[in-house]
């Protein structure tokens, strides 16, 4: 037992030990994490990562669970859950209504309504996605409508070092489905500028009609981790899994969502083994029939 480590986390928050980790992910899988971490103010994860490294163990920090795939074997040391906060994490910054400063554990959902009460536009491609503030900063998360790098202008952050401080968003730290940050920086909450909508009902009405695109168009109704793969230059995912004869493949409880191809969907006994499997058997299939290697979106934690 790492004593010290273990005093620290009662101390800033609250620690599960052996927490199911199919319990925090969107594809219902993954077994267990040595200590889960809820803290109170996130600022001490400088701290608690320093005294997880002392004792050799590692640190990992996740939101909400959904663009993740964790080992069936679960995930050794310090998970840290960034999740969880609702509309008391936003704030309007000094007089101007348009910038907004959003903790990483807010809801992208709890974000969107705060914005549109007020009127504001900019964020509607939000519409939908799940998870938090925190991973889609991370993932730079988005849809052919936007990216979180269209409108985030600033991050707070814990950096390398353990120090708090805030970084200007800048060209080279955007790419697809990822901002790129020094290794081992802690995401806190980043500075959002949006608009003030022409007309307030335009932007509720498009994420309306979003979110009723997305449910005719995603199998909502499994739980998945969203599209598994990158798009490729020049190709779309789900067209190269459906053309190399994937649709409805299954491995275990994993299958290729015959609704989406890029989606694959727990039955509801997929272990995260399964769905492994299948993402290897999908790269190998579409790289011998098209020469094109398929890159995972999804996060994998843990040993495969
Ligand atoms: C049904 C469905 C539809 C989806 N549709 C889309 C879509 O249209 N577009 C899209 O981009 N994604 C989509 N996703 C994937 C996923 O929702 C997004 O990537 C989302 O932004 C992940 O947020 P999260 O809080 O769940 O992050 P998690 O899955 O918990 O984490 C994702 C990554 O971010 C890191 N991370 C999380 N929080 C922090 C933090 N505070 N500091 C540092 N690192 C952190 C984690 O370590 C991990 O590497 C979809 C998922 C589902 C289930």
């Amino acid at each position: 037992m790492d004593k010290k480590l273990i005093s620290l986390l009662h101390r800033f928050g609250k620690v599960i030990f052996d927490e199911p980790m199919a319990k925090h992910t969107t594809y219902t899988t993954g077994g267990p994490a040595d200590y889960f971490f809820i803290p109170k103010d996130p600022v001490c994860l400088g701290e608690v990562r320093d005294a997880a490294t002392k004792e050799g163990l590692p640190f990992t920090v996740i939101g909400g669970g959904s663009n993740l795939l964790i080992s069936d074997e679960g995930i050794h040391g310090v998970v840290v859950a960034l999740s969880g906060e609702g509309e008391s994490g936003i704030q309007i910054v000094g007089n101007d209504e348009h910038i907004l400063y959003v903790d990483a554990r807010v809801d992208k959902k709890a974000f969107l309504e705060f914005a549109l009460r007020r009127s504001l536009c900019g964020m509607e491609f939000m519409a939908g996605l799940p998870g938090c503030i925190g991973g889609g900063i991370a993932m730079n998360a988005g849809t052919n409508m936007g990216w979180f790098s269209d409108i985030l202008g600033r991050v707070r952050i814990i950096d390398k070092d353990g120090q708090v401080r805030e970084q200007d968003m800048s060209d080279g730290m955007i790419s697809y489905r990822g901002l790129k940050f020094d290794r081992g920086t802690i995401i806190l909450g980043g500075y959002f500028r949006l608009r003030k909508a022409e007309s307030s009902e335009r932007p509720v009405r498009l994420v309306a009609e979003i979110i009723r695109d997305r449910e005719n168009k995603h199998p909502l109704e499994y739980p998945s981790a969203g599209s598994v793969f990158k798009n490729p230059e020049g190709h779309a995912s789900w067209k190269l899994i459906n053309d190399a004869g994937l649709r409805g493949f299954q491995i275990g409880g994993a299958k290729i969502s015959e609704k989406h191809t890029n989606f694959i969907i727990n039955t509801g006994s997929a272990t995260s083994s399964d769905i492994y499997r299948l993402i290897r058997h999908v790269q190998e299939e579409v790289e011998k029939k098209f020469g094109v290697h398929l890159e995972p979106e999804v996060r994998m934690l843990g040993e495969f």
